[in-house]
C-alpha cells in the first residue's frame, strides 16, 4: 500500500508560518495587518552585495560549483569569523548550504543515531525537536526560565544527561527569548560536553545581533574544537533571508560528512549568490552595524511600550530581535491574547507554545519592523488590551 513515511507524522511545522498564513489571508480580505510574527529583518543587503551578484551573473557564474562552497567564500568566512568572533578556523572546515535550516538538518542527520538523546532549549527554535524526532532520536528539552533570566540551568542540564545523550544544542543569542548566554554558563556547558563526550551544535545565527558586549562563540572554550558544529548564515546578520545561504563550521570528519550530505541532496549552493555573500561579509556599505543600531533603538522603544500594556511583562532582550512577553498578568491564555491581537487589532504575533511547552505563558513579537509600525502596533495592542482587562474584571 502507498503511504507517507512514519517519520513525517512526528515532525512538526512552525507556529510563525501558520500565523503568517492567517495574517496574509486577512490582508487579502482588506484588513490592515502589522506583521510582527516572522523573524525577518526589514532591511535588504547593500548596493555592493547586489552589484556583486549582478557581476557574477554577467560573468556566467551560474554553473555547478564546488560542493562545500566556492573557495573565495569559505576563505572570506574564515577571515570574518576571526575578525568578528575571535575564532581561528580553516576554510576546509566550512561547508556552505542553502540556509541554516538545511545545514542544521544535515548536521543532525550526520551525527545522530536512532534512540540518541538530544538536549535542546525550551523555549527554542521549533526545528530542534522536530528534526530530532524525524531522525528517530529523542528530544530532551532543558527549560529557559524567567526565574533564571532565560539562561540555561547547568544543574538541570547535568541531571538530564544519560548514557544515550549524544548532542547538546545551544542557541545564543536565542530565539525566541533574545538571551545571550553568559560566559559562565557557556563554560559550564562546554565542561559538561567534554565530561560526557557530547557533540555541541551551536546555533549562532544571531551572533551579530547583540546589543553590547563581545560575542562569545562556543568554539572558544577548552575541548570544543573537536566536538562543536557552528550553524550560522546570512539570513539574519546580513538581512538575506530569501537568498537561502547558511554554513557550518565543523571538525574535519564532520565537514566530510556534510559534504557527502550535499552531494546527495543539493549538490552546491547557487554560485552567484556565494559571490554576493563574499561581498556581504566584507560589508563595505556598513549594512550590519547600521541595522543593529536601528534594532537597538527599536528595542528600547518597543519593550518600553509593551511593558505599559496591562498584564504584559517583558525583559529586555540582549540579542536577536524578539520581544518575549510574559502574558500571565492578562488572565488570558497566550493563544487568546494572540487571537485578540490578530482578529481585533490586526497585530500578528506568535503564542509562545509554538516554541515549546515552557513558552506557553508567553507571546513572541518580532521588532524587526519599522519604528512607525512598532508605534502603531503598540497603540493597537494597548487598545485591544481592554478585552482582557474586561475579562479580568468579570472574574
Ligand atoms: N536557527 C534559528 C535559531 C532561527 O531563528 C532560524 C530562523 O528563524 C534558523 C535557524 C533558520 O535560518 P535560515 O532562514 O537561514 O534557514
Amino acid at each position: 500500500m502507498r503511504s507517507i513515511a512514519s517519520r513525517m507524522s512526528v515532525m512538526s511545522g512552525e507556529g510563525a508560518l501558520s500565523v503568517y498564513a492567517r495574517a496574509k489571508q486577512m490582508e487579502a480580505e482588506g484588513r490592515s495587518i502589522i506583521h510582527l510574527e516572522l523573524g525577518e529583518p526589514d532591511f535588504h543587503p547593500g548596493p555592493s552585495v547586489i552589484a556583486a551578484a549582478t557581476k557574477a551573473l554577467e560573468e556566467g557564474k551560474d554553473r555547478y560549483c564546488p560542493v562545500a562552497g566556492i573557495p573565495e567564500l569559505r576563505q572570506e568566512l574564515a577571515a570574518y569569523l576571526q575578525r568578528t568572533r575571535n575564532i581561528t578556523v580553516s576554510a576546509d572546515n566550512i561547508v556552505i548550504a542553502p540556509g541554516c535550516k538545511a545545514i542544521l538538518f544535515f548536521a543532525m542527520m550526520a551525527l545522530l543515531e536512532p534512540g540518541d538523546e538530544v538536549l535542546f532549549p525550551d523555549p527554542g527554535f521549533p526545528g530542534y525537536p522536530s528534526i530530532t524526532l524525524g531522525l528517530g532520536a529523542v528530544p530532551v528539552p532543558f527549560e529557559l526560565s524567567p526565574r533564571n533570566q532565560f539562561q540555561p540551568d547547568l544543574k538541570d542540564i547535568a541531571a538530564k544527561i544519560t548514557r544515550r545523550t549524544r548532542m547538546l544544542i545551544t542557541n545564543s543569542p536565542g530565539n525566541p527569548t533574545g538571551t545571550v548566554y553568559t560566559d559562565a554558563v557557556q563554560r559550564g556547558l562546554a565542561e559538561l560536553a567534554v565530561e560526557h563526550d557530547l557533540w555541541v551544535l551551536s546555533d549562532e545565527i544571531y551572533a551579530r545581533i547583540i546589543y553590547g558586549g563581545e560575542y562569545l562563540s562556543m568554539l572558544r572554550y577548552p575541548g570544543m574544537a573537536e566536538r562543536t558544529v557552528i550553524i550560522d548564515g546570512f539570513s539574519k546578520s546580513f538581512a538575506m533571508t530569501g537568498w537561502r545561504i547558511g554554513y557550518a563550521v565543523a571538525p574535519p570528519e564532520v565537514s566530510v560528512a556534510l559534504s557527502m550530505m550535499a552531494v546527495n541532496s543539493y549538490t552546491c549552493v547557487a554560485e552567484f549568490t556565494q559571490y554576493a555573500c563574499v561581498e556581504a561579509l566584507r560589508d563595505l556599505d556598513g549594512t550590519t552595524p547600521k541595522m543593529v543600531a536601528e534594532f537597538s533603538r527599536r528595542r528600547e522603544q518597543f519593550i518600553h511600550g509593551l511593558n505599559r500594556v496591562p498584564g504584559f511583562h517583558c525583559q529586555t532582550p540582549e540579542g536577536a530581535f524578539y520581544a518575549w512577553v510574559d502574558i500571565r498578568g492578562t488572565g488570558a491564555s497566550a493563544e487568546e491574547v494572540c487571537r485578540i491581537l490578530l482578529e481585533d487589532a490586526g497585530v500578528a504575533a506568535i503564542p509562545g507554545a509554538a516554541f515549546g511547552p515552557a513558552g506557553k505563558d508567553f507571546v513572541r513579537f518580532s521588532f524587526a519592523s519599522s519604528v512607525a509600525n512598532l508605534k502603531e502596533a503598540t497603540q493597537r495592542i494597548m487598545k485591544a488590551s481592554a478585552a482582557w482587562q474586561g475579562s479580568l474584571v468579570a472574574r
